[in-house]
């Protein structure tokens, strides 16, 4: 089966956010299998790279594609 990671993303002033690195789904809350897709996720990685949002995302893109 396939395996997933949270991608933590932290916010100055608002709760932080965890991104499925699989679906990209964004959950409040390091579940152990992610909502949208259902895969087990194997850990939270910090990413401090979250400068600028769109940056950010097409980063993520990179990695998957
Ligand atoms: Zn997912």
């Amino acid at each position: 089966m396939k395996t997933a990671y949270w991608i933590q993303k932290t916010h100055l002033f608002d709760s932080d956010e965890y991104i499925c690195s699989s679906c990209r789904y964004i959950s409040d809350i390091p579940y152990k299998t992610c909502p949208n897709c259902g895969r087990p996720m194997k850990k939270v990685k910090y990413d401090a790279s979250w400068v600028d949002e769109a940056e950010g995302m097409s980063a993520l893109m990179d990695e998957d594609w």
